[in-house]
Formats: structure tokens, sequence, C-alpha cells
């Protein structure tokens, strides 16, 4: 088998997983990103089960658990602290043999880049603006995909209604231990997940346009409706650096009739953004990476191979992404009869059954190649 090259375009969690498979798989990788540098822009991520396997079966599990916190606690939370629902991370992480765990990340994105090897050229500052041609094409350049785009035009993007906003406070200031929860009130949703050393990560959701301004304003006005929730949730809001605040209107992508174009595949959310309510995106763009880089190996029909990953990849991601939508109408529920509805409904299902769900969600495993 001769030299075999591979082109991906964009350096963000599924390109580089993509492109570090590859080349430890054989292939010759160039790895075009249109910033000056491979760097993340994010503060935590929650990886579930599946994305842990996932990392494993890229090799690099002993790396992430060097930097990963184990999620001790999980369920949903009223705006006074009392609990709706949990589930218990050790049951589930014994049914499925791999453990949730939260990340700096901006840490996974070096584990990734550092892991790319030898075979991968990295090329940064490079705006790809066609589909390029090739032995094998990985389009990973994200939900505004230049490659989709002229692929399948029809494709759209839409803007769900909600904003997010994202920060990474130090360990220090918060004088309370933080569990991973997500707090729901009137269409507002708050979450944190400690990320030991790193400190700790929170997320908070609320419908467009109920608050605007400079980031600085923002924050105030998450501080205002927010102020008398239960604890950490102020205190974290009023540790946060408004500087560092992410704001990020939430869209998704319709489905694409193919993730495989002959010899171009599309990749994470390139081919499958998601709403962030199962905390899924990244951890299925990893999925991506290791199903892409086993099928196209030993020799593989690079065609054959990627309708086989289209088979394999399309099914799962619609899954999940129309399970993250359900979840989201859900947990955004606004006005008083929604509220107490969704809170009832929370609160009537047994843990059990929530955790067969979850079960369900990540138990995902690489394909068997021959
Ligand atoms: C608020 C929020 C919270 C989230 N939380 C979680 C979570 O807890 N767990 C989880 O699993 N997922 C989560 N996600 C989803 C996750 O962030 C994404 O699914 C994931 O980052 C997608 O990775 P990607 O590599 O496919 O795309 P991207 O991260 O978008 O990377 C695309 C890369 O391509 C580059 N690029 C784009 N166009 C070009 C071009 N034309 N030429 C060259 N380079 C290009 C970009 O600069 C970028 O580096 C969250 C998302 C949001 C919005």
């Amino acid at each position: 088998m001769g030299k075999r090259n591979a082109i991906v375009i964009g350096a963000g969690i599924g390109g580089l997983a993509v492109a570090g498979a590859l080349g430890r798989h054989g292939w010759h990788v160039d790895l075009f990103e249109r910033r000056p540098e491979v760097s993340a822009v994010g503060a935590g991520l929650l990886l579930a089960a599946n994305g842990v396997r996932a990392v494993r079966a890229l090799g690099l599990g002993g790396q992430l658990a060097g930097f990963a916190s184990p999620v001790t606690t999980a369920g949903f939370r009223t705006p006074s602290g009392s609990w709706l629902g949990r589930m218990d991370p050790e049951r589930l992480a014994a049914r499925l043999g791999d453990r949730m765990v939260a990340v700096p990340r901006p840490a996974l994105h070096r584990m990734l880049a550092d892991a790319l090897g030898p075979r991968v050229t990295v090329h940064t500052g490079v705006t790809v603006d066609s589909p390029p041609e090739g032995e094998l094409v990985v389009a990973a350049d994200g939900i505004a995909s230049v490659v989709r785009a002229a692929l399948a035009p029809r494709v759209l993007i839409t803007d769900v209604g909600q904003v997010a906003w994202r920060a990474l406070v130090p360990a220090a200031v918060v004088d309370t231990e933080v569990p991973f929860a997500e707090t729901l009130g009137d269409g507002l949703r708050f979450g944190s997940a400690p990320l030991g050393r790193a400190g700790v990560y929170w997320y908070a959701t609320a419908p467009a346009g109920l608050i605007a301004g400079s980031p600085a304003e923002q924050l105030g006005q998450l501080r205002l409706l927010l102020g008398d929730w239960h604890r950490p949730v102020p205190q974290l809001l009023a540790a946060t650096d408004p500087a560092r605040l992410l704001i990020h209107p939430i869209a998704q992508l319709a489905s694409v009739p193919t993730m495989a174009h002959g010899r171009t595949a599309l990749l994470g959310d390139a081919a499958h953004a998601m709403t962030p309510n199962l905390g899924q995106g990244a951890c299925q763009a990893l999925e991506d990476a290791v199903t892409l880089a086993a099928l196209v190996t030993d020799g593989a029909d690079v065609p054959a191979a990627l309708t086989r990953y289209d088979a394999l990849r399309r099914p799962r991601t619609a899954a999940v992404r129309a399970q993250a939508d359900r979840l989201g109408s859900l947990v955004q529920a606004r006005g008083p009869l929604a509220r107490r509805l969704r809170d009832l409904l929370l609160a009537a299902i047994p843990d059990r059954i929530t955790e067969a769900g979850a079960v369900q969600l990540a138990d995902w495993r690489p394909p068997v190649t021959s």
C-alpha cells in the first residue's frame, strides 16, 4: 500500500481527533485551520461515558485521566436547591464501564493537538473557501461549514431562540462544594461542574432577548435574575470576570441528507450541530472521528468506507440531536403552568428510569473492523 494522503479542514475537537487518528493509522494528513493557532474558545466541557470511550479508542485515555474531573453527582434542582431528580454517576459508570467527566476545554484541545503525531502537518491561518479534492477529505469546519454549504446547500442552520453564557471561575473563590447539577427556573437554566484545580465551570441559558447589553451588563442581569437561587449560583456569578464571559446564541443544523459525498466526509458540528442540552456535541464529534479513522484503515476503498461511515453515524447523531431537542423543550419551560408541569414530571420520573435513558444514550462502542 502506497502513501495515503488526507485533508482535514478545521482544528476543533472533531478535526484534531480525526487528524490524529488518521495519522496513527498511517495516513499523511494536511490539517487546515483558519485561526492563527490551534486553540480552544471555551470554558469547560462535559464528556459523557461515550465521549470518554471515544477518547480511549483514540489511545488517549491515560492523558485524559490526567486532567479530567470525575462527575460525582448529577441531576436537576429547583432554584431553592431541592432536587427534582438525581442520577448516581457511580451506578452509571458501573453499567457503562466509563465514567462521565468534566474537563477544561483548552486542556482537551491541547491533548488532541499534542497527539497529532509526525504524519500530520498543521496549516494555521488558512481559510478553506471551497471543497478541496483529495484521496480523503474530512470537513470538520463547524456548524457554518463551507464544505457542507457547497455540497448540501439546502441544509439550514436554525437559531433556536436561546442564548448560552459560559465561564470558568477560579476554585479558590468558591467556598462551597459544587455538585454537577442543572437548576431550572422560569425559562432560565444554570449548570455548574467542578474542574479540580482549573476551577469551576458554569453555564446558563435563557430565551434570546431577555438579557442584553455589554458582557458586564449581561452578567449583571444574570446576577439579578438568579440572585436568590441556591448556593453556589449567586457566588459563581459574583466571582465571574465579565471579560472572560462567553456569550453564544444557540443554533443547530437541520438533518444532512448524507455525511458522505464521494471521498469527502462531514464530521462533528459540520454534519450535526445540535443544541447543547445533552452535552453531546463534542462527544458525537469524537465518536465520528474514531469511526471514520477505523473504517478507512487497511486499504479500504474510501467511497465505500464513507458510505458505511454515513450509515453508522447519521442515525446515531440524528437520534442524539432529537433527544437534545426534547430535553430542551422540557427544561426550558416558561410560565407558571409549564414550569409546574415540568417540575412534577421530573420529580415523578424514577431515578432508575432516568439512569436507564442515560445508559442507552452513552452506550456506544467503536466499530469492529476486520
Ligand atoms: C454552550 C455550549 C455548550 C456545550 N457543551 C458541550 C458539552 O458539555 N459536551 C459536549 O460534548 N459538547 C458540548 N457542546 C458542543 C461542542 O462544543 C461542539 O459540538 C464541538 O465543539 C464541535 O466540534 P467541531 O470540531 O465539530 O467544530 P468546531 O469546534 O466548530 O471547530 C471547527 C473548526 O474549524 C475551523 N474552521 C471553520 N471554518 C473553516 C474554514 N473555512 N477553513 C479552515 N478552518 C475552518 C474553526 O476555526 C474551528 O477551529 C457545547 C456547545 C455549546 C454552544
